[in-house]
């Protein structure tokens, strides 16, 4: 369930509705204020709505007015085991704290730090983690890990509640996949504050960015979470935010950027297109409309499995075709593909988003491709087809039996032996193997 309230950290609301918001942490010494401030830069250029440091030593809190003052993007203070450091970071104006109530060194400290937030007015980040549950839910955590997660998580809450503070966000931190999702779920349901989300020590690049879009991708599908992070072994932060982007334009939550459809290629392919989708990607980088682009490696199948796409390609062998919107514009070397692609994608920018199409060239390029199509190949146009056909023919048949029905119900003699009319017998072709149907 989504959550109903909300919170601001900075000037980014998190929760009640507000896009879900894309942060990650600076993995630099926080200390190291340049070298922090310049991966904040980074990561806020790739896309990081809010960006996390760590602040484990006092050095690092004393760092945070420099960060503070000169972040592009609010930055929120990570703090565990010290509420000394966490006053220090209220003091410097953090948009935001991240605590973990149950290390921060027992209720007093916790009741310090929240009013202290409370008196300032700024949010916390209240969390649990499956590594550190409160003693009495130790037993549980073996019977039910993801109902011992979530009383953790619901009782930081309702501690959060009686000291009257509701500045704040939740998490609960697992590295199992299921878990997080199923005690996101109920924790949703059973509180109304926002969920900061993720899969923690997901791992690396490849099987980390996985693990994230499965799991957090099916909470966000059912609209929880709102303020993603993606937590990847590698010291470039903005890797973390770009997987975060791509599983949000994916749920078509929120837009950044062009997308890029690519096929997976196969036996047909007829160009290099793994180097050809590299550099398309590389140099969409540069646009920040959300342009669909396409990049087909045959034109066996035809162009219809792009005709979403804004603009595309699709090649053979030396020759190769741009399209957009499913409509062929010109055919061009295939080394000059690329180059040419992004020429018309900036001569529409140029002409104020109207393509610019040239009837000569387009059918020169539909005539190429009327070579070039496997005339037996199952496009989506010709699957349609014989789908509409066959459904056509279902209902004809459907008609007639219907027809034969309403003549009055069938007797013994009909069971035992009466042979049905044509088209019954051709729908029951049509459903042989189907494991219910009438005869
Ligand atoms: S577009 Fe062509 S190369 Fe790409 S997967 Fe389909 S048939 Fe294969």
């Amino acid at each position: 369930m989504a959550s109903k309230h909300q919170i601001m950290v900075g000037s980014v609301p998190i929760g009640g509705g507000a896009p879900v918001a894309v942060q990650t942490m600076t993995k630099t010494e926080t200390a190291n204020v340049g070298a922090t401030l310049a991966q904040i830069e980074t990561v806020a250029e790739a896309g990081a709505d809010i960006v996390r440091v760590a602040v484990p030593r006092e050095q690092d809190a004393e760092a945070l007015k420099e960060i503070l003052k000169r972040s592009p993007i609010p930055v929120i203070a990570d703090i565990h085991f010290n509420h000394t450091l966490a006053l220090k970071a209220l003091a410097a104006g953090a948009h935001c704290v991240r605590i973990n109530p149950g290390n921060i060194g027992g209720p007093e400290k916790v009741a310090q730090v929240v009013a202290e937030a409370k008196r300032l007015g700024t949010p916390l980040r209240v969390g649990v983690n499956s590594g550190s549950l409160p003693k009495h839910l130790r037993e549980l955590e073996f019977s039910d890990p993801v109902e011992a997660l979530v009383r953790a998580a619901v009782e930081t809450v309702e501690l959060m509640e009686r000291l009257e503070f509701t500045n704040f966000k939740v998490s609960m931190k697992s590295t199992s996949v299921p878990d997080t999702i199923a005690s996101n779920r109920l924790l949703s349901e059973r509180i109304p504050y926002p969920l900061h989300i993720g899969i923690t020590e997901a791992g690396t690049k490849w099987s980390g960015s996985l693990k994230s879009a499965v799991g957090l991708g099916t909470l966000l599908a059912d609209g929880v979470g709102d303020t993603i992070r993606i937590s990847l072994s590698t010291f470039h932060a903005e890797e973390e935010v770009k997987v975060a982007w791509e599983i949000l334009k994916a749920l078509k939550l929120r837009e950044r950027g062009p997308v890029l459809i690519a096929c997976p290629t196969c036996g047909r392919l007829q160009f290099d297109m793994d180097s050809v989708v590299a550099e398309i990607e590389e140099r969409l980088r540069a646009y920040e409309d959300p342009i669909v682009v396409s990049v087909l490696g045959c034109a066996v199948n035809g162009i219809g499995e792009a005709r979403h796409a804004d603009f595309g390609i699709t090649g053979a062998k030396d020759m190769g075709m741009i399209y957009c919107k499913g409509e062929p514009l010109r055919k061009v070397p295939t080394e000059r593909l690329v180059e040419e692609l992004f020429k018309e994608i900036d001569r529409y920018y140029a002409a104020g988003r109207v393509v610019q199409r040239d009837e000569q060239q387009a059918a020169a390029a539909r005539a190429w491709l009327a070579e070039n199509e496997d005339s037996g190949a199952m496009t989506p146009e010709r699957m349609a087809a014989l789908e509409a056909e066959a459904a056509k023919q279902d209902a004809e048949a459907e008609a007639v039996l219907a027809g034969a029905f309403a003549q009055g119900a069938p007797t013994a003699d009909d069971e035992a032996g009466r042979q049905p009319p044509s088209a019954t017998a051709a729908a029951s072709q049509r459903v042989a193997g189907r494991r219910f149907s009438r005869r």
